[in-house]
């Protein structure tokens, strides 16, 4: 018997793996990193005009509020909904879109649906009684879930929709924050909640010639029903029946479009510069007998922490969710518990977890050949990276749409598209003339957060948050920032930093400021503030772990690693807890339990 055979690993040949991985990524690095993509304004505004509810006129608001979050996606509807159930009903959300929902009120192109198990994915479902109906539910049922959610709770009464902060400062003298936006509107409110999402600003490729094309062209986080027809629920686009369209971009958003503009246009041409790793999604329709059974009390908050468990590698005797996300954990997990315990090191546990990426890898590319019936598109559809190098993606029709008349992959070989001419895409000097260009090209990430949101945050003595972070983010609990007095930033970094179900994050994060608010509220305390020293140990504590599990400069390009360029020393503190996700949230609900509230001041 030879020393590899009955070993996976070996016999992947690693050595060559590894180099290949290394000579996709070098392709497609970039000197100009973010810069590559166009910032979308002035004459490319219209891209960003909401094509889905008219704006209304309305008069300036000028009062005082006790609490304003900035931001009516998850992150608002959550924290609006644990201060109303703890008795603060003053809440406005303010929210650039025309209704509540955030991503999910502008990502309505056909198949969107979320890539987390609904269970764990929608927030509030125990809150508000509704049951998925897929295991992985679509984009319009996430959409009324935000609306069920701003209902139940009055939110609609106070929110203020297509509204965008400009300028936010903490007034010392009255102790609470002004807040100015572009409807004129010029008012108080005690506290502030910042929920603008990590990826809001849709971006463009920096394409030669862009501003020349004459045809049709959108962003699909804008997705212009009128020109395709169709609707978000998947309807037939009929009126691509007829239609040349060219698509950009191959990550997370284009593996759920494609599968119904293939079946739609008259010719799709798919214009590839990497390919997503795209595994088994295996959606279903939920059975209500079944979650009649499993819908006991407290069941959405057991599932949460059965999948946090699951996929951080905390305890679990069993896996609920069971999908490809704990799947890839359970994978790592088994190959470091074949190691034998003295062999239970830091380096050889980095190679276990690496030997389990390169059978998944080779999984997930060995399934495009049994799809895809051309073998020359079945080989540039197959991803050479690490599994976490970008967004993972999972789907049960995407490869298999490339086997449809009319749809064509275009592999730019790591290139990217060439040019843009009047008439279409140009790609190795070839151009295919279409009708319609969809950009699928993500989302602003690694630029100055107040470009992204629109405005700094000025705090006590007037420093803006971005001085404050100007050598990294700095936080209590990821969610507090000395200086800045009854605000609260609600996202996952420096805090469970779960990734892979980010509003369980949200949610925790909700509960822990509705708990300091109604603290402050039931003892007449005017402001809450992280102390100094409580932020340097907790930023202290978190360069203690291991740090980036995502994101490394080895990967091939994209918005993980900045796209290929180092980030400097800021981004180190882009951490969690060092303990992982579960032991964050089991901490944080400790924390916020005794009342004490250690490390942040309540004065009068
Ligand atoms: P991405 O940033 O992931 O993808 C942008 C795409 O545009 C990439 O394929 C990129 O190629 C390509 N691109 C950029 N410039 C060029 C160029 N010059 N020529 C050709 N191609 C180019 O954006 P998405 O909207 O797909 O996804 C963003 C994120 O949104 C996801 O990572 C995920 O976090 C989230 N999402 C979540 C979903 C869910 O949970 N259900 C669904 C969809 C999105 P390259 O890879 O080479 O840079």
């Amino acid at each position: 018997m030879s020393e590899t055979e009955g070993n996976p690993v070996a016999q992947l040949d690693k050595e060559s793996l590894k180099q290949k991985y290394k000579e996709e990524r070098d392709k497609r690095l970039r000197r100009e990193g973010n810069e590559q993509y166009i910032e979308i304004k002035d004459q490319l505004a219209h891209y960003l005009e909401d094509p889905y509810v008219p704006m209304t006129q309305r008069e300036p608001v000028t009062d005082h509020v006790t609490f304003t979050f900035v931001g009516g996606g998850f992150s608002g509807l959550v924290t609006g909904a644990r201060l109303v159930e703890a008795g603060i009903t003053d809440v406005r959300i303010l929210e650039k879109g025309g209704d509540f929902g955030g991503t999910w009120y502008w990502n309505r192109y056909p198949g969107a649906q979320c890539d987390t198990a609904s269970f764990v994915y929608m927030p509030l479902l125990e809150e508000t009684g509704h049951m998925p109906t897929e295991k992985y539910a679509h984009a319009p049922e996430i959409l009324e879930q935000c609306q069920r959610i701003g209902k139940q709770y009055n939110l609609y009464d106070n929110a203020l929709f297509h509204t965008q902060v400009t300028h936010v400062e903490w007034l010392q003298e009255k102790s609470c924050w002004l807040v100015k936006t572009n409807r004129g509107d010029e008012f108080t409110s005690q506290y502030l909640g910042m929920g603008t999402g990590p990826l809001h600003v849709p971006k463009l490729p920096g394409i030669n010639g862009i501003e020349s094309y004459k045809g049709h062209s959108f962003h699909t986080s804008r997705w212009d029903y009128d020109y395709t027809g169709g609707d978000p629920g998947g309807a037939l686009m009929e009126k691509l029946a007829d239609k040349r369209v060219a698509i950009i971009g191959t990550g997370a958003t284009s593996v759920q479009c494609i599968p119904h503009l293939a079946k739609a246009c008259k010719e799709l041409y798919v214009c590839q510069r990497t390919p997503s790793s795209v595994d088994v999604r295996d959606n279903k329709p939920t059975d209500p007998e079944w979650f009649k059974e499993i819908a006991t009390e407290g069941w959405q908050q057991r599932w949460l922490d059965n999948f946090t468990a699951n996929q951080t590698g905390g305890e679990a005797e069993e896996d609920l969710v069971n999908d490809g996300w704990t799947e890839l954990s359970r994978r790592v997990r088994e190959k470091i518990m074949d190691l034998s315990p003295e062999d239970r090191v830091p380096a050889k546990m980095w190679e276990a977890w690496e030997d389990a990426d390169f059978e998944k890898m080779n999984e997930i590319r060995a399934r495009i050949d049994g799809v895809v019936a051309d073998q020359k598109t079945a080989d540039e559809l197959k991803a050479w990276y690490r599994q976490l190098c970008k967004r993972p993606c999972f789907h049960d029709d995407y490869l298999g749409s490339y086997n449809e008349p009319g749809t064509y992959l275009v592999d730019t070989d790591g290139k990217g598209v060439e040019r843009i001419t009047e008439k279409g895409v140009v790609v190795a000097g070839v151009e295919y003339e279409v009708d319609c260009i969809i950009y699928a090209s993500g989302f602003e990430v690694g630029t100055p957060f107040e470009r992204r949101s629109g405005f700094d945050m000025i705090g006590r003595e007037g420093e803006t948050l971005s001085e404050h972070w100007g050598d990294g983010m700095r936080t209590l609990h990821g969610l507090q920032v000395h200086g800045f007095p009854n605000a609260f930033i609600v996202q996952a970094t420096q805090g469970a930093n779960l990734i892979s179900n980010y509003p369980h994050n949200l949610t925790d994060a909700g509960k822990t400021i509705a708990t300091m608010v109604a603290h402050a509220a039931s003892h007449d305390f005017q402001e809450i503030e992280a102390t100094q020293e409580a932020e340097d140990k907790w930023v202290e504590l978190l360069m203690t772990g291991p740090g980036l599990m995502i994101g490394s400069q080895d990967c091939t390009p994209g918005y993980y690693n900045n796209e290929g360029v180092d980030p400097g020393p800021a981004r180190k503190s882009f951490v969690g807890y060092p303990a992982g996700a579960v032991a964050f949230f089991n901490y944080i609900d400790a924390w916020r339990s005794t009342g004490n509230f250690e490390g942040v001041d309540f004065s009068v």
